[in-house]
């Protein structure tokens, strides 16, 4: 779709280069939400593809703000495509990679978009069905946020969104990376998701995680809730009778009541855990 309103395209090779950021930017990444409806409120665009990030890579990685161990991780850059993800030639051993896979075929979208919607597109615009959040959530992934001024901070996924397309990123920063520990890529995952037809945006995702050493298990909900929610799975009582799904505040809207979405939540979490045999 043609924005009629945008003044200005700009594409930059490094971000600190920009100094005048103001209102009415934004970053320009596949596009394939940005192009797909008006954007009255927006008069710039600042291109991502030359910034060169959509890389996939292991890399060591400390946490400095608490201190702990260097581990291993896989960084994937905010522009790294969707297709990119469906092509990459995997360690076998990385279970969770289906996970990704799921992802990625959970948008029920084309191949011509999948070939432009980018990693971080999707996380940052979060739309309450947005499908990697739930994931990077349910794999205790990190985001790597920079600003124009050459600084870094980190968040932890399940922090990151925080509301409907409402995310903890200040003005002016930017989503550069995801870092999943290479650890939990080893741990089953099952992906879950039911919409009113295949094609239609979901009612709920559910992505359960199960770590094969311990047998300790993570579950997120998204897609019934406004923000991905990681649920405390610690209690076996808690799974026999979901209880903890009532302090949950489901979305009620025309497509299904709050009533219903906890309901399919219910059965994909019990479906999910049943997959990963627990
Ligand atoms: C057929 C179809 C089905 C779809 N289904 C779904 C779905 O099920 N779930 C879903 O969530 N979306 C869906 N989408 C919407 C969208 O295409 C995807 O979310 C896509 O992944 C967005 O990625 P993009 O790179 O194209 O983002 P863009 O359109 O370029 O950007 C999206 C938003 O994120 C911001 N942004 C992008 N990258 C960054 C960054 N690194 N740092 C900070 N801000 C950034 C942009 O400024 C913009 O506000 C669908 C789209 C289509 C066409």
């Amino acid at each position: 779709m043609d924005l009629p309103n945008i003044e200005n395209h700009l594409s930059v090779h490094n971000i600190q280069s920009i100094t005048n950021w103001d209102e009415g930017w934004a970053w320009l990444a596949g596009g394939t939400w940005l192009f797909s409806e008006l954007q009255p409120s927006l008069k710039v665009l600042v291109d991502m593809q030359p910034l060169g990030w959509s890389e996939i890579e292991v890399v060591p990685f400390s946490d400095s703000n608490s201190f702990k161990q260097v581990k291993t991780v896989l960084s994937i850059g905010a522009t790294c495509p969707l297709s990119k993800l469906l092509q990459y030639s995997w360690p076998p051993e990385w279970r969770a990679v289906e996970g990704l896979k799921s992802a990625v075929s959970a948008l029920s979208a084309s191949m011509k978009v999948i070939n432009m919607a980018t990693v971080g597109g999707n996380i940052c615009l979060a739309l309450s069905v947005g499908t990697f959040a739930p994931l990077m959530v349910a794999l205790d992934a990190t985001y790597e946020i920079w600003n124009l001024k050459g600084e870094t901070r980190r968040v932890a996924a399940k922090e990151f969104q925080v509301g409907y397309r409402q995310t903890i990123l200040q003005p002016q920063e930017v989503l550069r990376r995801v870092l999943i520990p290479v650890e939990n890529l080893k741990w089953q995952v099952n992906y879950q998701r039911i919409g009113i037809a295949a094609s239609d945006p979901a009612l709920a995702i559910v992505v359960s995680a199960c770590n094969p050493d311990n047998l300790q298990l993570r579950c997120a909900i998204a897609a019934s809730v406004t923000a991905p929610i990681l649920l405390d799975l610690h209690d076996d009582r808690q799974i026999q009778n979901f209880a903890f799904l009532q302090e949950v505040n489901f979305i009620d809207d025309a497509k299904a009541s709050a009533i219903y979405r906890r309901e399919v939540t219910q059965v994909l979490i019990k479906r999910s855990l049943k997959q990963l045999k627990i």
